[in-house]
């Protein structure tokens, strides 16, 4: 007989990780498993869901969707709600991002902005402009581009051979400065670094990649406004592309509906995935500016940009993004996230005051706390501690390593809020 055909969960170790929770139904904030058990999702299912789980208005959209039309390739041809949705993006972003490509996820709208960075100048006989700058403590995804552009850690350890080399240049990590100054007093000379291999190189750098004012899964490290900018103003004076990664900033997370936003920035390149779907559907999105979609204009076909996914602008993806920019339009979405930076920035204060927490940080709606640990970063030992504790008190939360974040779907209610920081202070008295 065949032996069971087994599903392999990704980021779980079979040897040391607990099986899977099965889980049944879910609605709102919350997680109902199969065992009874009722679980909050204080992470928004990795970073995805912003207005509840089975939130009926976007599976409403999806079920008429499905009945219309469910999918057509999007080479050559275009849909209602593909077309929708560019409309109503256009309405939330910076007017100097004339285009937009649809790819699947995260890593491949990233992989989109890379490759369009190279063939922008490879299509204009600039092809020794090619090399790519990103940052330390960066995470781009999980595919081999992505990957290449995401800093050296667990993840990526295996596949140093698969990884094309990049620049890496120091990231605002004030809690742990890469010169060692004090954010009260410095002028972000972190930057210095990145002006000096711009100025050096320049002529040979294609793009600078960056996950604006918050790098995610490095350690919801918060940057400070003026790093963007200046990153902004040394990628404008040698012609090198900017490209923000916003698949996690995007859609609100950060306090405004995009974190370049919070700056006043314009990227040359974004990328949009996680929340574009209020978390129901995989999609991924590139937006460029007009100078960059007309380096593929051309009477050489050889200039066209040949990168298309199957499901590419699948529609029912699409229609659940426009539900979910219709929630926008008709509900208090941006009192509920005032709500929740409200409660992070008071909890987080008294955080601060305890010993074992050596930084709080805060944007928008992500509220994280750094532990003090001897064995800082990713594989912690802290980490599987801290993660069965939250669970067994019906809270999802997974650290990332020794920083515990705070990432709710917006519909929380203040109550809920305060639960699961209560759990956090909890695990910290118990547990470190
Ligand atoms: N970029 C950033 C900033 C992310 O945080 C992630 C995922 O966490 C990705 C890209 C990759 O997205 P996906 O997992 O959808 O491929």
């Amino acid at each position: 007989m065949n032996s069971a055909l087994r599903i392999w969960h990704p980021f779980t170790n079979s040897a040391l990780d607990p099986p899977p929770l099965q889980v049944e139904r879910a609605e709102g904030v919350y997680l109902h498993t199969k065992d009874g058990r009722k679980i909050l999702d204080a992470i928004s299912s990795w970073w995805v869901n912003l207005h509840g789980h089975a939130n009926p208005r976007i599976a409403a959209a999806i079920a008429a969707q499905a009945r219309k039309l469910e999918h057509v390739i999007l080479a050559g041809f275009t849909h209602e709600a593909a077309e929708e949705l560019a409309e109503r993006l256009r309405k939330w972003l910076a007017p100097e991002l004339t285009h937009l490509f649809f790819s699947d996820d995260g890593s491949t709208a990233v992989e989109v902005a890379l490759k369009m960075a190279v063939q922008f100048f490879s299509n204009q006989q600039r092809s020794e402009k090619c090399e790519i700058v990103a940052l330390e403590h960066g995470y781009h995804g999980d595919t081999a581009g992505a990957m290449s552009v995401s800093d050296d850690s667990p993840f990526t350890e295996p596949f140093r051979s698969m990884r094309y080399p990049v620049h890496r240049v120091h990231s605002a990590y004030c809690y742990r400065c890469p010169v060692g100054l004090k954010r009260e007093s410095c002028h972000i000379e972190c930057v210095q670094q990145l002006e000096s291999l711009l100025a050096e190189r320049g002529d040979k750098i294609a793009a600078v990649i960056v996950e604006p004012l918050l790098q995610g899964a490095g350690g919801m490290i918060v940057h400070p406004v003026e790093f963007l900018q200046k990153v902004r103003a040394l990628c404008t004076k040698h012609d090198v592309m900017l490209i923000a990664d916003e698949v996690l900033t995007g859609f609100g997370r950060t306090g405004k509906m995009f974190a370049c936003d919070l700056a006043g920035v314009t990227p040359d390149l974004m990328c949009l995935s996680k929340g574009i779907t209020g978390g129901f559907l995989t999609m991924g999105v590139t937006l460029c500016r007009d100078r960059v979609e007309n380096a593929f204009r051309s009477e050489d076909r050889k200039h066209t940009f040949y990168h298309g996914h199957s499901y590419t602008g699948n529609a029912l993806a699409c229609a659940a993004a426009n539900a979910s920019l219709q929630i926008f339009d008709d509900e208090p979405v941006f009192d509920r996230i005032a709500m929740i930076a409200r409660i992070h920035a008071e909890r987080l204060e008294q955080f601060r005051k305890l010993h074992e927490v050596g930084q709080t940080r805060q944007i928008g709606t992500i509220g994280a706390i750094e532990l003090r640990a001897e064995d800082a970063g990713y594989l912690s030992a802290m980490r599987p501690k801290l993660y069965q504790f939250f669970l067994e008190r019906g809270v999802l939360l997974r650290p990332l390593g020794n920083v515990v974040y705070v990432l709710p779907p917006y519909v929380i209610s203040a109550g809920e809020l305060h639960r699961v920081y209560d759990v956090i202070e909890e695990a910290i008295q118990t547990l470190i």
